[in-house]
């Protein structure tokens, strides 16, 4: 090739040529380097007739600078690139910075320098010292992290470095990781568990695109069945990459494939260290990497030789990105899948509605695991009517709940309570005036939360001290907490049983993989008696001991409208559901409710998964909604209330009237005021006929705005807010 043509890392660019100097070896996805201007952008070498631009004569093309030492972007993944950018009507920019996901992977093999104990000892033992060399025994790591680890300044461990008492390893970046071993720890498999993993050990070898819907109750071994397929990958030297919804899923996720395998998984989120993501980047680009498990980010990595893709808990909505590329990684996984030619498995025990449509429409192929393993029953659900049982003012826990809590106590066996609610109260007035204390930047109550003694607001992280006195009449200690969050249920079990150990589990209490870790190994060991957590509890555990769930208000999911709450009820209560009782001893479920007779609560109690799926499947129908119909929504948002309006106005007045598509608003968002910016929507909902990114696309084209405001596009909205 003598010349190219560059996806620039770059939104706010098109496409650009250049020249490649003789001598340079370029291939289409080859990652480079270009001159800009006085500056320099990365880029990838795409096919010409998939990315016109503007032609150049040849004359004024300038050279490219370099070709970076990391394989090229595989056909594949652009096909990828290419596909969720006009899916989601994002830049292709925006979709290829998720695949070029380290900068420092791309600057080539590096060296760097750890430390650890050579041994000798300091010219004084201060009491310091002494517990930092105990806390740094068999660690090795760079200053900074051996600094955490032992709890001690940096200037106190470069003090011991150059007294020679911590020793320097130049270690490679970029080491290899342990291997995984495919015959590591085997296990039996049930007679289901044998059917389903066959299934899957087949597509696997057979390398050709197959969606899997595993649908299996809580606790059935789906994890254990897809294991045996990523066994299978792992003997043809294949990568797996498992998809997971939440960080704090991850540690007894990885422990559990340690003991399976032999090596920890390589892990991808977005809090990793720089130089663990460059690490894990060109393992993974270089085929190194043999199974992955991350988050959402993760499944547009350059995997050099993909064999299978798994996401798990793949109803979740975290899988759902909400802002930049705003795609769904369930659905990419299996665009993935279909470009790469890969079996892809979606696990789950509460199906998404559109997965289950898929399969009943023979799409994806469905694979059952209908009971739970070993012979564990599913729980006993109960409803508590709190309309007849009502808890008594300032308080939530009804009687028959109070009763059981008391009960699994004495008997020594753990209880999990259910809120999705994090902190103590979801809104604090002014006893006195009424004052009700909202963020500053947001259409939103500020949250009480006692633990850290914050006002804080859950948008956009505004935190303050809780006042003395009341900011409006001036009024000294008349804060009330209205509501209950997680904190306050934790106060009110406290009340009840005063000598229960009692655990709250929210994304505040559990914000790193350590803490996760650190509360697994505590309910196992039974040094807790009740949790108490948000939708954070509902999945993943695995506790024997656990055999009651009480769910305080299911109809909080109930409330405010958003298209998919009956679904998301269903799916959080089951899950909820499917912790109780998973060891030998039997497990009960109270909900509460004021609603027994809604629909979904009703079919929660019958435990008739079909039945409500079916009454859902009808009132989407009905609706055009998804999996009948399309939804998008177009979120107009400035700094200036009235700049927002006016952008949003003139989108509405340029709408296309089309026959199979349908356009409500624009009207404020119901969070009208986010981050300081002031939000209209409009949403869409579109006929399964219709072209529905065509038409956002040639609408959204022809209108101009001043440059402070942004007009961003949602394709199968989850956020209705
Ligand atoms: P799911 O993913 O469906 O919730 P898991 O795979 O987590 O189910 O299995 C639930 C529990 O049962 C886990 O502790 C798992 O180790 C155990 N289990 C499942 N199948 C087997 C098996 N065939 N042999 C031994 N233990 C199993
Ligand atoms: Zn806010």
């Amino acid at each position: 090739m003598s010349r190219v043509r560059l996806l620039v890392m770059n939104a706010a660019l098109g496409p650009l040529d250049y020249r490649v100097p003789d001598g340079m070896a370029v291939q289409h996805g080859s990652v480079v380097v270009a001159p800009l201007g006085p500056r320099q952008v990365t880029g990838i070498v795409w096919e010409e007739d998939r990315l016109p631009a503007q032609s150049v004569p040849e004359a004024k093309l300038r050279p490219l600078l370099a070709v970076l030492d990391v394989p090229p972007i595989r056909a594949e993944l652009r096909r990828l690139i290419e596909w969720t950018a006009d899916y989601y009507i994002a830049s292709l920019a925006s979709v290829a910075r998720m695949v070029i996901a380290s900068g420092g992977a791309l600057r080539g093999p590096a060296m760097m320098t750890e430390y650890r104990l050579s041994g000798g000892l300091p010219e004084r033992l201060t009491p310091q010292r002494q517990a930092a060399l105990e806390a740094l025994e068999g660690e090795q790591a760079t200053i900074r992290e051996l600094a955490g680890i032992a709890g001690v300044s940096e200037g106190l461990l470069r003090g011991l470095v150059n007294q020679g008492v911590l020793e320097p390893v130049e270690v490679d970046v970029d080491r290899p990781y342990p291997r995984a071993s495919a015959g590591h720890a085997m296990v039996d498999l049930n007679t289901d568990q044998q059917r389903v993993a066959a299934r899957l050990v087949e597509a696997v070898r057979e390398a050709k695109f197959a969606p899997f819907l595993l649908d299996g109750v809580t606790g059935s071994g789906k994890t254990e069945t897809y294991f045996e397929a990523l066994a299978e990958a792992l003997k043809a030297n294949r990568q797996t990459l498992v998809l997971l919804p939440e960080i704090a899923l991850t540690e007894a996720f990885l422990s559990r494939f340690e003991s399976r395998f032999g090596a920890a998984p390589i892990v991808w989120h977005s809090s990793l260290k720089s130089t663990e993501r460059r690490r894990a980047w060109r393992a993974i680009a270089s085929g190194e990497a043999q199974v992955v498990v991350g988050a959402r980010s993760a499944l547009f990595l350059p995997y050099a030789n993909l064999g299978l893709i798994v996401v798990d808990e793949a109803h979740e909505i975290s899988f759902k990105q909400e802002d930049g590329v705003r795609y769904n990684a369930r659905d990419v996984a299996v665009m993935r899948a279909h470009f790469e030619g890969l079996p892809v498995v979606l696990a789950s025990a509460t199906p998404a509605l559109e997965s289950l449509h898929m399969a009943d429409s023979g799409i994806y192929e469905k694979l059952v695991l209908p009971s739970r393993y070993g012979g564990a029953e599913l729980p006993v659900i109960k409803l508590i009517n709190l309309i007849e049982e009502q808890p008594g003012r300032g308080a939530w826990i009804a009687a028959p709940l109070r009763t059981a809590l008391e009960d699994r106590l004495a008997k020594g066996e753990q209880s999990l309570l259910f809120l999705n609610r994090r902190g103590y109260a979801p809104l604090t007035l002014c006893r006195n005036c009424g004052h009700r204390y909202q963020c500053p930047n947001c259409s939103a109550w500020l949250v009480e939360h006692r633990l850290s003694k914050r006002l804080a607001c859950h948008h956009c992280g505004h935190e303050t001290a809780p006042p003395e006195k009341c900011a409006e009449c001036g009024e000294p200690d008349c804060l009330v907490a209205c509501g209950p969050g997680v904190e306050r249920i934790a106060d009110e079990v406290a009340e009840i049983l005063p000598e229960a150990r009692v655990a709250v589990v929210t994304s505040d209490t559990l914000g790193s993989p350590e803490k996760a870790a650190e509360f697994v190994a505590m309910a196992e060991a039974k040094a807790i008696d009740v949790i108490v957590g948000t939708q954070l509890v509902t999945k993943g555990f695995h506790f024997p001991e656990l055999t009651l769930v009480g769910v305080i208000d299911a109809d909080l999911g109930l409330e405010g409208g958003d298209l998919r709450a009956a679904e998301r009820t269903y799916q959080q209560v089951a899950q909820v559901a499917g912790r109780a009782g998973r060891g030998s001893k039997p497990g009960e479920v109270m909900i509460q409710t004021r609603h027994p007779e809604a629909p979904v609560i009703a079919a929660l109690e019958a435990g008739d998964r079909d039945a409500f799926y079916e009454a859902e499947t009808e009132s989407r129908r009905h609706a055009g909604a998804p999996p009948f119909g399309r939804w998008a929504a177009i979120v107009v948002s400035a700094e200036d209330d009235r700049e927002a309006r006016e952008a949003a106005n003139r989108i509405g007045d340029t709408r296309p009237h089309l026959d199979d598509v349908m356009i409500l608003g624009p009207a404020p968002a119901p969070l009208a005021l986010l981050r300081n910016r002031y939000r209209y929507r409009l949403l869409l909902n579109a006929k399964r006929t219709a072209n529905l990114q065509a038409v956002i696309r040639d609408w959204l084209a022809k209108v101009q705005h001043p440059p402070g405001v942004r007009v961003g596009v949602d394709i199968d909205p989850y956020s209705f807010v």
